[in-house]
């Protein structure tokens, strides 16, 4: 059965971290803001720009 939409470990660390102002980047380790890495699911906003324009080469 699935009960997350997300991996767990993602779901994991989003609770563990409430108190916790930054994170690092899943994709390259960056320490980043957690309001931004929460909002880009676990990674800094130079890996979600990089992604954004592998998305659109794709096109
Ligand atoms: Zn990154």
């Amino acid at each position: 059965m699935k009960k997350y939409g997300y991996s767990r470990s993602y779901i994991e660390q989003i609770v563990y971290d409430s108190k916790i102002t930054h994170r690092p980047c899943t994709s390259c380790g960056e320490n980043t803001n957690i309001s931004q890495w929460k909002r880009n699911q676990g990674i800094c906003t130079k890996c979600l720009n990089k992604q954004q324009k592998q998305d659109n080469d794709d096109k």
